[in-house]
């Protein structure tokens, strides 16, 4: 077939690369036909297969296998860079982020002619401030785009710079930065998985017949909190790819509904047949509740007939943790409404569909 566009999705099994995966190769997503390639670190996961996409297995912290693997996509029109590396302190995090960053581009662009437009996908840390420093320097919310950067090191800071200056060198090639808040997606080998962690939380509680219990802070339990669904980022981006008005900017990105977590956490109430707990207190914390919970979980995919995991992999305590320790920090969409996106998501019925889709792949019973 004649394809149109030619996308590299960089961390293609990622919460929001796997949603790439799926949309971009429907016959009606816009700026298509597309071809797809996408890279990943490790071998490509069952659940991932089923996607018409060409899997590469590259790490992109290695600049000779990136280089020697990816100068040879010369078709490449569109990348969309969906991955993050995760290091102890914030100066190594722009260090190590910067060089995959930069991997990446020195193979694609003196190679893929007609590369058009890039993709980079940061989040809303870059109003908050990076973990280490969560919540001690962040702007006043709502965060709107135009806010200036805050004075610390940020690796999103690093991304954008390496991105408007191989945009500057290079003739016609154009940009977006795509700034989500908390994702609501699928992916077993995501970094950062909100809702796939929650569904092995509340897993475990069943298990074990105790109730799911709300390890984080009152303002986050009554307080209103927003997400970003995975497919609507992945509208957005490919949005972004397409649409002459969106190119060269900046966008938040997310689903444009405010929820509480006291409601949310009702869902996997029922969902998982587990009990409901209620705010106790503050003081809870999912790293010390699950501690050494491996066996448990080990236990639980082989008498349900699960798909294999590790629970390292599929529960990120430490994540739910950090979300649910703060009041949600919300953001504002009027910059994409006013660009001409009118894409949302009822962040209640983005939440079902992700159990569902946890539950479908046997990644949870
Ligand atoms: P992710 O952790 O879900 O997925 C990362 C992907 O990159 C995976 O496919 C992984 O295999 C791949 N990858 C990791 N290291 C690699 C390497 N060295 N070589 C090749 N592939 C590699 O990613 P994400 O959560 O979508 O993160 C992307 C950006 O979005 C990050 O900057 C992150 O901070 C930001 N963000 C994430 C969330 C969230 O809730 N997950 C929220 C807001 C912002």
């Amino acid at each position: 077939p004649k394809y149109e566009s030619v996308a590299l999705v960089i961390g293609v099994t990622g919460i929001v690369g796997n949603s790439l995966a799926e949309i971009l190769p429907l016959s009606d997503t816009p700026g298509g036909p597309w071809k797809v390639y996408g890279v990943a670190r490790r071998p490509r996961p069952a659940w991932n297969a089923d996607h018409p996409i060409e899997y590469i297995q590259c790490d992109i912290s290695d600049s000779d296998e990136t280089q020697s693997k990816l100068s040879q996509l010369t078709d490449v029109t569109h990348i969309f860079y969906v991955t993050w590396s995760n290091r102890p302190t914030e100066a190594e995090n722009c260090e190590i982020n910067g060089k995959m960053f930069r991997n990446v581009l020195n193979a694609v662009i003196p190679n893929a002619v007609d590369l058009r437009h890039v993709c980079l996908q940061t989040g809303r840390k870059h109003y908050l401030g990076p973990f280490e420093l969560y919540g001690k320097v962040a702007h006043k919310p709502p965060f709107s785009e135009d806010l200036p950067r805050l004075d610390v090191p940020n690796f999103y800071y690093t991304l954008e710079d390496i991105l408007f200056e191989e945009a500057e060198k290079k003739e016609g090639l154009t940009w977006s930065v795509h700034r989500p808040g908390n994702i609501f997606g699928f992916s077993p080998y995501s970094m950062m998985n909100l809702i796939g962690t929650l569904c092995v939380y509340a897993t475990i509680c069943k298990h074990e017949g105790v109730p799911m219990r709300f390890p984080g802070v009152k303002g986050a339990w009554e307080g209103y909190s927003d997400a970003s669904d995975a497919d609507l980022i992945a509208e957005h981006q490919i949005w972004a790819s397409v649409d002459p008005y969106a190119k060269n900017e900046v966008f938040n990105c997310s689903n444009g509904d405010v929820f509480k977590w006291m409601h949310l956490w009702k869902v996997f109430g029922e969902l998982f047949e587990v009990e409901c707990g209620d705010f106790e207190g503050e003081g809870l914390c999912l790293v010390d509740l699950m501690k050494d919970k491996g066996p448990v979980w080990d236990e639980i995919v082989k008498v349900n007939g699960l798909a294999p995991t590790k629970l390292e992999d599929v529960a990120i305590w430490w994540f739910v943790d950090m979300v649910l320790g703060i009041e949600c920090p919300l953001d504002t969409m009027n910059k994409s409404k006013e660009h001409g996106f009118l894409g949302f998501r009822n962040s209640k019925s983005s939440l079902i569909t992700w159990i569902d889709r946890m539950k479908g792949y046997k990644i949870v019973p």
